[in-house]
């Protein structure tokens, strides 16, 4: 036999068996953003590389070392996108969206990160992202957690995650902050491991949030960044909490909340749930008032959050908080006979017309009743149709009830879109 050619490690098929939960999810996602006035931009999957290297910044991570990058055949760098923030200001500077007006837009679609495969993380992974411009305060910062707030009411995971938020102050009050954080870091220089070593001067902030005990022994007494805040920021933080706490949105201040892209000032938050092990962090954004400017763009204010799909997924799942329905049809459509065949496909037609959202399968390939009762079956559907030479004379149609015990039943074709609206 020939070898099997096998997927991108990392990168997963969605089945037909998961496919169900993926668009509930989705639809409860676009409507819930759009019951916020967002609307839905949608840009490519591949950009310039400089577009994520000016952005998310040259000494990240994701820069450093999770790009999918490589040249075209013209010799450009080219790199399948890693998060959307950055195509999203691109597409907007481009199309002249930005600039002194407000937007509120969404986008859903794959990321693409080389990352070590595990649970929860992917290759090819999904993110929804949200992100307004034009708007400075603290009220909108507030929009954005309440709208996932209210995607996890929906999805009735509400209890299972909670929100951290923190301040990373104006870009100013940061670079102050980062001097005296480098000073401290250099005094315990020998009990910082190899990685909080390479990053102490180009990204000391990324320190702070190290998973190492031994590191975070060292930071206890680090001076904190809560305390080096400009007066601007402080308060803009001030607010938000005062905002949330009227909403009734539980927060906890994590001192220690820096995310790992560049790009971010003054409110970051995370939405992180101790069901899924180590990937816990479902949803994750914050403020990025320079980023348009950096991007070529006139300075516009912005902030928004991405939440990635499979994490959400995964945790539905653990939960058994979905309710889609997994089956491929409702209604099953058998004949018997040769004759019975196209007129079974013309009443199933007729069907779709008056019924346009129910899911109306038609057997094919013939066979005894037994046979097309154990497709009926498999389908998930909750009623066979059956039509043989009987009822096309009668102008009836035969009902079998599949998940139910309930005799069968025959029902006159002219009331038959009727009666079935009525039972699914
Ligand atoms: P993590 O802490 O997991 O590394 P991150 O800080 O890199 O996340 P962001 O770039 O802010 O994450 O992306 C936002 C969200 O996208 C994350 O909170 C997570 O839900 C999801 N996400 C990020 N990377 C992956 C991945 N490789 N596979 C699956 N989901 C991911
Ligand atoms: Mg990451």
């Amino acid at each position: 036999m020939v070898k099997q050619i096998q997927a991108i490690r990392g990168m997963n098929d969605c089945l037909p068996t998961q496919t169900p939960v993926w668009q509930m999810a989705e639809s409860v996602i676009r409507e819930t953003v759009a019951s916020y006035g967002y609307s839905e931009i949608r840009f490519p999957i591949v950009e310039v590389t400089e577009l994520f290297k000016r952005s998310i910044g040259e000494v990240t991570d994701i820069v450093e070392k999770e790009m999918y990058t490589f040249e075209d055949r013209n010799g450009e760098s080219l790199t399948l996108r890693p998060e959307g923030t950055a195509c999203c200001v691109r597409a907007g500077n481009q199309n002249g969206l930005l600039y002194n007006q407000e937007q509120r837009l969404w986008y859903m679609g794959p990321m693409f990160r080389h990352e070590r495969p595990q649970k929860g993380r992917y290759r090819q992974f999904h993110q929804l992202g949200v992100e307004a411009f034009g708007i400075a305060g603290p009220d909108i910062d507030a929009e954005m957690i309440l709208m996932t707030a209210r995607m996890w009411k929906r999805f009735g995971i509400a209890e299972h995650l909670t929100l951290e938020i923190n301040s990373l102050g104006s870009k100013e009050s940061r670079a102050a902050y980062r001097d005296l954080l480098i000073a401290y870091l250099e005094q315990h220089k020998e009990s910082l491991d190899e990685d909080s070593q390479r990053r102490m001067y180009s990204n000391p902030l990324r320190v702070l949030d190290s998973k190492n005990p031994d590191v975070q022994a060292v930071l206890q007494d680090a001076p904190k960044l809560s305390e080096h805040l400009d007066e601007e920021s402080k308060q803009h933080f001030s607010q938000l909490c005062e905002r949330l706490d009227e909403l009734g949105i539980e927060y906890l201040v994590n001192e220690k909340l820096v995310r790992g892209l560049d790009y971010y000032n003054r409110t970051v938050f995370e939405w992180v749930t101790n069901s899924l092990g180590a990937q816990g962090t479902v949803c994750a954004g914050g403020r990025y008032d320079g980023l348009v400017e950096q991007l070529g763009g006139k300075a516009t204010t912005a902030v928004g959050f991405a939440m990635g799909i499979e994490r959400l997924i995964l945790l539905l799942e653990t939960l058994e908080a979905s309710n889609a329905d997994l089956s491929p049809a409702q209604v099953y459509v058998c004949a018997m006979g040769e004759q019975a065949a196209s007129h079974a496909s013309i009443v199933a037609e007729q069907l779709r017309d008056q019924l346009p959202s129910a899911k109306i399968m038609s057997h094919c390939g013939g066979g005894n009743f037994k046979k097309q009762m154990k497709r009926a079956d498999k389908s998930g559907a909750s009623f066979a149709l059956i039509i043989g030479e009987d009822e096309i004379v009668n102008k009836t149609v035969t009902v079998k009830h599949l998940r139910k015990e309930q005799e069968q039943q025959s029902i006159a074709l002219n009331a038959l879109a009727d009666t079935l609206k009525e039972w699914l």
